[in-house]
C-alpha cells in the first residue's frame, strides 16, 4: 500500500526537528536551494477561498505523498464587481505563515520558484505542462493541456509569467494515496522535476484524512494583528461568530436540495453528515439556507448558552444584524464588518468564543477546521450537535 500518513502535532518535538531539517533546502545565505526530488505547482483554479483552502490542504499532501517540494501558488481572489475587474493574485504568506507548513513537508512559493529557480532549472523552452488525457481531449489538436484557457488559468499562469512548451498526458492515474507507486514510477524526478498541473492534485471537498492538515495553516502575523484589533475595539467576550451564507448565488444552489438532486453530500457538507456515503446524515434546508427564523433560534440558543455579550456577523450579503439586535431587545451587541479581504471574517470568526456556521459552505469549513484543531466549540445552522441528527429528526 501506499505511503503512511506521518502524524506529527505542530509543536511536537519531532516535528521541530524536522522543520529544522526541511530547512536546509534554504541555504544560510538564504538563497534558495534545488531539490532533487522534484516540485509540485497547480494552480487553485477551481472555486474561491474556501474551495482553494479545501484544494490546498490536498495538494500539500499530494507534495507530500510524492516526496516534492510544493510550490504553493497565491491564492486567486476574484474582482468582479471591483475595478478594473481582473483577478488579483494573493501571496499565500500574505495571509499565513509559510514557514508554518514546513513542519508538516517541504514548500516554497510559486512566486520564489519562478524567481529564484526556474531561470536554472525550469527555463523557458522546457516547460511541460502535466494533465489528464481527458483534460486534453477538450484542446485543438487533442494533445496539448488546457494550461491557459480562459480565466482563471490564463491570468494565473501570466502573473508568474509562464508559457507552456509541451504537454505528458497520463490516465488510470488518480491524486490518492493508492495511486502513489505508479505516480513515482511514471514520473520520476530525474525525467520529470517539475509536475505542474492545471488543477490542484486533490478532491473537493477535501477528504476526511486531510482535514487535520489546517493546523499547519496558521495565521501571518499581519493578519493577527488587524483581527485581535477588530476583536478588542468591537466586540466583547464571550462572543457568537456567525456565517450568514444565503446570497442569490447560494439560494440557487441550494435549490438543489428541494428537488432532491443533490444527496446528502453536496459541496462542502460532509463536515456535518458525515464523511462516509453510507452513513451519511440527510442534509436539510436550513442547513444550506437558514431562513431568519432558523438564525434567530439557533443565534438564541448559543447566546444563552455561552452568555455572549456580543455577536459577530460574517455574510456573504445582507447581515441582518438589525433583525439580530431585535432578538436580544439591544441587550447583546451585534456587530458586522464589511472587510476589504473576507479573510478578517475568517479570523474573527475563528476566534469566536462559539462558532455557527453553514454545513454546505467551504468558506464556513475553513472555520470549522481551524476551530477543531484549537478545541474551540462549532455547530451549524440546523444542527446544533455536528455528526449528530437534530432531536427533531430523531423523532
Ligand atoms: P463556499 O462557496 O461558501 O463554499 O465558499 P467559497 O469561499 O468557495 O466562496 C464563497 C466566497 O464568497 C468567499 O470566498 C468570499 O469571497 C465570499 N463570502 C462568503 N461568505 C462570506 C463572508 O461571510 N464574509 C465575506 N467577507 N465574504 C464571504
Ligand atoms: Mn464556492
Amino acid at each position: 500500500m501506499a505511503v503512511k500518513q506521518q502524524t506529527c502535532r505542530a509543536f511536537s518535538v519531532t516535528c521541530l526537528l524536522s522543520a529544522l531539517l526541511l530547512q536546509t533546502v534554504r541555504t544560510s545565505a538564504g538563497e534558495v536551494k534545488w531539490d532533487e526530488n522534484g516540485y509540485v505547482l497547480y494552480c487553485p483554479c477551481m472555486g474561491r477561498f474556501g474551495n482553494q483552502a479545501d484544494h490546498f490542504l490536498g495538494s500539500l499532501a499530494f507534495a507530500k505523498m510524492l516526496n516534492r517540494t510544493l510550490a504553493v501558488p497565491p491564492w486567486i481572489v476574484y474582482r468582479h464587481n471591483t475595478y478594473p475587474y481582473i483577478n488579483v493574485h494573493v501571496p499565500y504568506s500574505e495571509f499565513f505563515q509559510l514557514e508554518a507548513l514546513s513542519a508538516y513537508h517541504r514548500v516554497l512559493s510559486l512566486e520564489d520558484f519562478m524567481e529564484k529557480l526556474a531561470p536554472k532549472y525550469w527555463p523557458t523552452g522546457q516547460r511541460k505542462a502535466y494533465c489528464f488525457e481527458t483534460a486534453a481531449q477538450r484542446s485543438a489538436d487533442k494533445k496539448s493541456c488546457p494550461m491557459k484557457d480562459g480565466n482563471p488559468f490564463g491570468p494565473f499562469w501570466d502573473n508568474v509569467k509562464v508559457e507552456f512548451d509541451q504537454s505528458v498526458l497520463f490516465g488510470g492515474l488518480s491524486f490518492s494515496a493508492y495511486h502513489q507507486p505508479q505516480w513515482m514510477k511514471k514520473f520520476p524526478p530525474s525525467e520529470h522535476p517539475v509536475l505542474a498541473l492545471p488543477g490542484a492534485p486533490a478532491q473537493f471537498p477535501v477528504i476526511e484524512e486531510h482535514v487535520g492538515l489546517q493546523r499547519y495553516v496558521q495565521w501571518s502575523e499581519k493578519m493577527v494583528k488587524e483581527g485581535e484589533e477588530h476583536i478588542s475595539t468591537l466586540l466583547s467576550r464571550p462572543y457568537v461568530g456567525i456565517h450568514l451564507r444565503i446570497g442569490i448565488d447560494w439560494q440557487n444552489a441550494c435549490k438543489m436540495l428541494k428537488s432532491g438532486d443533490a444527496g446528502p453530500h453536496f459541496m462542502a457538507s460532509p463536515q456535518c453528515v458525515g464523511h462516509s456515503r453510507q452513513t451519511a446524515l440527510p442534509l436539510t434546508m436550513p442547513m444550506c439556507l437558514p431562513d431568519l427564523a432558523e438564525i434567530r433560534r439557533a443565534v438564541k440558543l448559543w447566546v444563552k448558552k455561552t452568555s455572549a455579550r456580543s455577536i459577530y456577523i460574517a455574510t456573504d450579503s445582507e447581515s441582518h444584524s438589525k433583525e439580530i439586535e431585535k432578538f436580544f431587545n439591544g441587550k447583546v451587541k451585534v456587530v458586522t464588518l464589511q472587510p476589504d479581504w473576507a479573510q478578517t471574517d475568517l479570523y474573527i470568526l475563528g476566534r469566536a468564543d462559539h462558532f455557527i456556521g453553514n454545513c454546505v459552505s467551504s468558506f464556513s469549513a475553513f472555520v470549522k477546521r481551524e476551530r477543531d484543531v484549537q478545541g474551540l466549540p462549532s455547530s451549524f445552522f440546523g444542527m446544533d450537535t455536528p455528526g449528530k441528527l437534530s432531536h427533531t429528526e430523531e423523532l
